[in-house]
């Protein structure tokens, strides 16, 4: 199910210009929160990182001395944090975000952690009073800056529709699951996919490029035909076919080579835990992780290119 500016469980639930917190204010929760703003709400952030609350202030936003304070008396609290034990790390305790909040307040977590992660923040957030949906993102850097990032939310209908509109001034479509944890599953899943489909095409145009064919032949042909898919036509990992794909400003990401392998990693856990047999997942978790930890470390994820050309023989077909 869609959130949509005109669905009608959404309709007039929410209004305009509630109080946000908004914790975790990096590469994607800072223009985030900025959109929020933007929106009409008041928004009140914090970071951990001096510089984080600097940039956040030059956007609008009130930062606050403390997530708690940030908190207190808002009607929404937004987390986008690098992994699960920092959110549930932030909702725990004395002076954490549940504690702090008041009275059925609206819990989204924008973070991408693991689904058995989600869960726990759901239980806890009940047990606590209040009420939570998963959402995270994708759409990257760039889809936070200008409000066009995709939301894959996990919770109840109702608090679905009531956030809706605090999503819609974030993101171009907010698509709504499941139940608690749901989320999470979307965007594991999804990014499975595009990094086994990201390996798929760079071995192919490093074979392609042994055989004696050009990239822009390859691509003219699979761009077209059944091995089309979006590392391909979006983020081409050879540079010429698609001018705007990372491959052309020297593997600058986009989606860092670091954060699919992250993704990766949170597939594995949801690979062991459920017993599902993702052999190309978990290989391309092997495959991503060594990249990060290497000369990937620093680049977009399409970089892995260079490995695979780098470890394949010397040798070309005449
Ligand atoms: P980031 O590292 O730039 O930002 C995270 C921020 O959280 C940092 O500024 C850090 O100081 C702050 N932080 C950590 N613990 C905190 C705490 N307890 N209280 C307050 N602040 C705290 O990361 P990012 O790129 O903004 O990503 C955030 C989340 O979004 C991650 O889960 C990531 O996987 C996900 N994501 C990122 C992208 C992307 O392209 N960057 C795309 C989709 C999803």
């Amino acid at each position: 199910m869609y959130y949509t500016s005109t669905s009608a469980e959404g309709k007039g639930s929410f209004l305009m210009g509630k109080k946000i917190a908004f914790i975790g204010l990096g590469h994607m929760g800072s223009p985030m929160a900025a959109n929020l703003v933007k929106a009409g709400h008041r928004v009140s952030g914090f970071d951990l990182a001096p510089e984080a609350l600097e940039e956040a202030r030059a956007q609008g936003i009130e930062v606050a001395e403390s997530a708690a304070a940030a908190a207190a008396g808002a009607d929404v609290v937004i987390t986008m944090l690098p992994a699960g034990r920092h959110v549930l790390g932030a909702y725990q305790g004395e002076n954490g975000l549940l504690a702090v909040a008041g009275p059925g307040t609206l819990f989204l977590d924008c973070s991408t952690i693991a689904v058995e992660d989600a869960r726990a923040a759901h239980g806890l957030a009940a047990a606590a009073g209040h009420r939570a949906l998963d959402a995270p993102v994708s759409g990257g850097v760039g889809g936070a800056a200008n409000g066009t990032l995709t939301f894959m939310a996990g919770g109840g209908a109702e608090d679905f529709a009531e956030a809706g509109p605090v999503l819609a001034a974030m993101g171009g479509r907010i698509v709504h699951c499941g139940g608690p944890g749901a989320g999470q599953a979307a965007k594991v899943c999804n990014n499975m996919i595009l990094g086994v489909s990201m390996i798929a095409v760079s071995e192919a145009f490093v074979l392609g490029e042994k055989l004696g064919l050009t990239n822009e032949a390859l691509f003219d042909v699979a761009s077209a035909a059944s091995g089309q898919c979006w590392a391909l036509t979006t983020n081409c990992p050879v540079p010429g076919p698609v001018p705007g794909s990372p491959a052309n400003r020297g593997y600058q990401p986009g989606f860092a080579g670091v954060l699919m392998a992250k993704d990766l990693g949170l597939a594995v856990q949801a690979i062991e835990s459920t017993g599902a047999q993702a052999r190309l997942g978990s290989l391309a978790e092997e495959i991503y992780r060594h990249f990060a930890e290497g000369d990937g470390s620093g680049q977009d994820f399409s970089g892995i290119i260079n490995d695979i050309r780098a470890n394949s023989s010397v040798e070309a077909l005449a």
